[in-house]
């Protein structure tokens, strides 16, 4: 795996795309909100218990997810701000130790780890996620480190978005869940609910600039990294059929994508319209639980750490076995 793409030549930098990028994304996250408001609608919803296939009080709200907008420039500016915020000074600590950073963009975070002298990508960000992250990197001394390659938990487009950017930028090889690559194509087909992402991508791909790629490898459930000392893709479905996480044994750390969010103390579902098979969640869940964890990481989430996400999973996993019981 260490081997992929590192021969791939660094592209020129498209100054047109980055531009037009940068001043369509206030308006297209505008955009957003306004159809996920609606969304909130059709798919959550606590006017219409009928209609749910997860359950509602687990599952976060479009309108909350996109409230933590605010919060996470919030939380930005105190992690860039040394002494501000205890938990921003936790992640501090840890990129200092030199192993992880964790690039935090409005709406979604995605990370950096740091193996060696070389540089790994868990996504890669979406509207103004490539600019956050050379700054982070500029911050922590590791801008001059190569990025090697980049892993992909699933194919929704806020991860996905600067994939091929990156890629061909820096050299870097792209492995990414098989289940998903229509979407890495540029094409998505999402059931039920879910057809409101569905349209939320086709319309966002061409105005945000997204560029399809083909991944260098296609990963399986078990398949192992070369990175951290073997880094695990463990295939977590029901958000989108390929959903994966990643676990490093080494530090019982799993990425785990979007398999939850956690914010405000509370770790809940995504929202129904961003779950393509959400009758499979549930199982995801007790599957991620049952690695030995001191830690995990999802890619919507608030500044806390790795261990305090945990400790908010573990509760949700609770609250969903307890109803599955029930039923
Ligand atoms: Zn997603």
């Amino acid at each position: 795996m260490a081997q992929l793409g590192k021969t791939a030549p660094a592209a020129e930098r498209d100054v047109s795309a980055r531009k037009s990028r940068r001043s369509i994304g206030p308006v297209m996250a505008s955009a957003f909100k306004a159809v996920l408001r609606e969304g909130r609608g059709i798919g959550g919803n606590r006017q219409n218990p009928s209609m749910r296939e997860t359950d509602v009080d687990s599952n976060s709200s479009s309108a909350d997810y996109f409230d933590e907008i605010n919060r996470s420039r919030e939380d930005r500016r105190n992690l860039f701000t040394q002494g501000k915020n205890d938990q921003a000074d936790d992640w501090m600590k840890a990129a200092e130790e030199g192993t992880i950073l964790q690039v935090r963009a409005p709406a979604i975070n995605f990370y950096v780890l740091r193996d060696g002298d070389e540089l790994y990508l868990i996504d890669a960000g979406f509207i103004g996620g490539l600019r956050l992250m050379k700054r982070a990197l500029a911050r922590h001394g590791w801008n001059r480190l190569p990025i090697r390659g980049i892993l992909v938990t699933h194919g929704h487009l806020d991860h996905i978005l600067n994939v091929q950017l990156v890629a061909r930028r820096y050299g870097a090889w792209i492995a990414a869940p098989r289940l998903d690559a229509e979407q890495y194509a540029g094409r998505s087909n999402y059931p039920g609910r879910a057809r409101v992402a569905q349209w939320l991508e086709t319309f966002g791909r061409p105005i945000l600039g997204f560029r399809s790629f083909t991944p260098d490898r296609l990963l399986d459930d078990g398949d192992v990294l070369d990175v951290w000392q073997g880094l695990r893709a463990v295939h977590l479905p029901g958000h989108t059929e390929g959903h994966m996480g990643y676990y490093s044994p080494d530090r019982q750390l799993l990425f785990s994508g979007d398999l939850f969010v956690s914010y405000r103390g509370a770790a809940k579902l995504p929202p129904d319209i961003f779950n393509s098979r959400p009758e499979q969640i549930p199982a995801s869940v007790e599957a991620a639980l049952a690695y030995d964890l001191e830690g995990v990481l999802p890619n919507h989430c608030d500044s806390s750490p790795p261990a305090e996400h945990l400790q908010r999973f573990l509760r949700l996993g609770a609250k969903l076995a307890d109803r599955r019981a029930g039923d």
